[in-house]
């Protein structure tokens, strides 16, 4: 692990190393002045004594083989032979796209998105991976991104070996193909390209970026995220240390462009390199989630198919990138630790890429538990509608959002039945309720009601014998075209007879045992009986005038009430549901 060092490492480390910690003398520069930090090999209970002293503790690696801790302690200073730099980067990933112009294209995400160049002034840079690569198409979004920490060097060879096998393979193997076909892939290998060129210019340890805090320099790019940027678990308030949260949440150009991007791609997964470790992060460091048992199986899985024996662990931190996709997005999201070294040859990098690659492919074949679009009830276009999972404990505001040309959605959720509220401007709010299969992924599509059409309760009714209000709901569309209409009515007393009825003389007025909301009715329906569980449903043909009316008019505001009977009910043993006001739209 990394401590940070309240004085100038060398100091630090015999301190501690006459307190008995086994210190790996010189394994971080010792510089003039702050950051400094001191790497160590410590058991938990080591481990925790640290914690307990306030200092600001990263785990860096589990078990390295102590020939690794030697080669780094011996190498020369700077990046070994063969890690390309940011120019040699981008012409990979040019180089890529000129030979594969169907299947793959170099976005510049900084003009797309018209967001702040970083400190120097670079952009930032991915490959878009997929069939018909210049089409949107209703695909699921896959992000691998590497080299947060620019110190990293294995994670862009990762990124950039991805990006190799998926289109050099696409058309020999099959399963490559499936998954290009299926998903539309992004790869950024580079998110940190200032401090990416420092590794190779000045301090190839440097993780940060490089702005600069008056005498300090540098924001970890890893804990800017504006999701857990404030928690017990976030990073350093300091400018000075190696995990600086940064000045406020989302401060840099990095993470602003990153928020942006996926704004506009809704990543359903998302993949996330950094070294080293060789495991698979979940989760946040410091609140749990109502999802962390799904969310840990699935990181074993990773881990496993990625060749790390199933390894994985909580984070060390919050503010972190897949933690931000995961809760403001509700993708599928990991962050695996490559390799046992930061710089190891540019060879044992490109052994480590084979070795990860068949975890990817696995994630790329893994189903969403959830997925389905939100879309106006009438005329189905796409909408941008935030969904919250209102029936698992979530305590951190996380949400799952809908969007783009399709409407569509993305959620990792765990198996079971869930409620979800869901949101957009200018349309009603709906409380909808989903099963998600246990395994093959689930699809749910969503219609909204623009306010002031679509189905509103207007008028409230008593509780009944099963000591519960009943509830009246629409299930399908307002739409005429559509003809997707049913009138639901829950909560009602089991095995009883009940009917439904229309009209357009909106009142409120006690009868029998309950309240009365449409006088003068225009149509029956036949009696229906409630099943067993205290629930019926009334199908209306908005084709037929079936119902004696002339038509269902387009625009035309219509109530609907059920009266039922209910044994314990006052006056004739009638009760009634609450009135629905439905205005029907093409
Ligand atoms: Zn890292």
């Amino acid at each position: 692990m990394r401590v940070d060092a309240p004085v100038p490492a060398a100091v630090f480390e015999q301190q501690l190393a006459a307190e008995g910690f086994d210190v790996l003398f010189g394994a971080t520069p010792d510089r003039p002045g702050p950051p400094w930090s001191v790497e160590l090999i410590v058991l938990p209970a080591e481990r925790a004594a640290l914690a307990a002293r306030g200092l600001t503790i990263e785990v860096i690696a589990k078990g390295r083989p102590f020939a690794d801790i030697l080669a780094e302690q011996s190498a020369a200073r700077g990046v070994p032979s063969g890690y390309l730099d940011n120019a040699g980067i981008l012409a990979e990933l040019n180089s890529l796209a000129a030979s594969y112009p169907a299947l793959a294209q170099v976005v510049d995400l900084t003009t797309t998105y018209g967001t702040p160049a970083t400190v120097e002034g670079r952009h930032l840079y991915a490959l878009k991976i997929s069939d018909n690569v210049a089409m949107e198409e209703d695909e699921p979004a896959f992000l691998m991104v590497a080299a947060h920490h620019c110190r990293e060097v294995v994670t862009p060879v990762i990124a950039l070996d991805t990006a190799n096998r998926l289109l050099s393979t696409y058309a020999t193997d099959a399963v490559v193909r499936a998954a290009v076909d299926a998903n539309e892939i992004w790869i950024a290998p580079v998110w940190n390209p200032d401090g990416y060129n420092f590794v190779f210019t000045g301090d190839n340890l440097w993780r940060k970026n490089r702005r600069v805090f008056g005498g300090d320099i540098g924001v970890d790019q890893n804990r800017n995220y504006p999701f857990g940027w404030n928690t017990g678990c976030s990073g350093s308030t300091s400018p000075s240390s190696n995990t600086y949260k940064g000045p406020s949440p989302g401060s840099e150009a990095e993470t602003q462009t990153m928020v942006a991007w996926s704004a506009d791609r809704r990543f359903a997964m998302v993949l996330d390199f950094h070294s080293r470790g060789r495991e698979t992060l979940w989760g946040y460091a410091c609140p749990s989630t109502p999802v962390d048992t799904l969310w840990r199986a699935k990181a074993t899985q990773l881990s496993q198919a990625s060749g790390y024996n199933g390894d994985e662990r909580p984070p060390s931190a919050d503010g972190e990138h897949y933690q931000w996709q995961f809760a403001t997005h509700g993708s599928m999201s990991f962050l695996t630790e490559t390799h046992t070294s930061f710089q190891p040859t540019h060879a044992s990098a490109m052994a480590e890429a084979a070795t990860v690659w068949p975890g990817t492919l696995w994630f790329l074949a893994e189903d969403m538990p959830l997925t389905g679009t939100v879309t106006d009830g009438c005329s189905g276009l796409p909408l941008e509608a935030t969904i919250r999972v209102t029936s698992l404990g979530f305590t951190e505001g996380e949400v799952i959002v809908s969007g783009g040309a399709f409407g569509r959605y993305h959620a990792f959720l765990p198996a079971g039945v869930h409620t979800m509220r869901v949101e957009a401007t200018g349309y009603t709010t709906r409380d909808v309720q989903v099963t998600i299969a246990a395994a093959g992924g689930t699809t749910f599509d969503i219609g909204l009601d623009a306010v002031g059409s679509g189905a509103v309760v207007f008028c409230n009714a008593t509780a009944n014998s099963t000591g519960q209000v009943p509830t009246i709901s629409v299930n399908g569309s307002s739409s005429i075209a559509q003809n997707q209409f049913t009138v639901v009515v829950e909560r009602l007393p089991a095995l009883q007879l009940a009917f439904l009825f229309m009209g357009q003389n909106f009142v409120q007025r006690p009868v029998f045992g309950g309240v009365l909301c449409i006088d003068r009715q225009s149509y029956r329906f036949p009696l229906t009986p409630v099943d067993l569980f205290g629930y019926t449903a009334q199908t209306v043909d908005l084709t037929q005038p079936t119902h004696q009316l002339s038509s269902v008019a387009v625009g035309s505001t219509w109530g609907f009430q059920l009266i039922y009977r209910d044994p314990a009910a006052g006056g004739w043993g009638l009760n009634y549901s609450p009135g629905l006001s439905v205005t029907f739209c093409p």
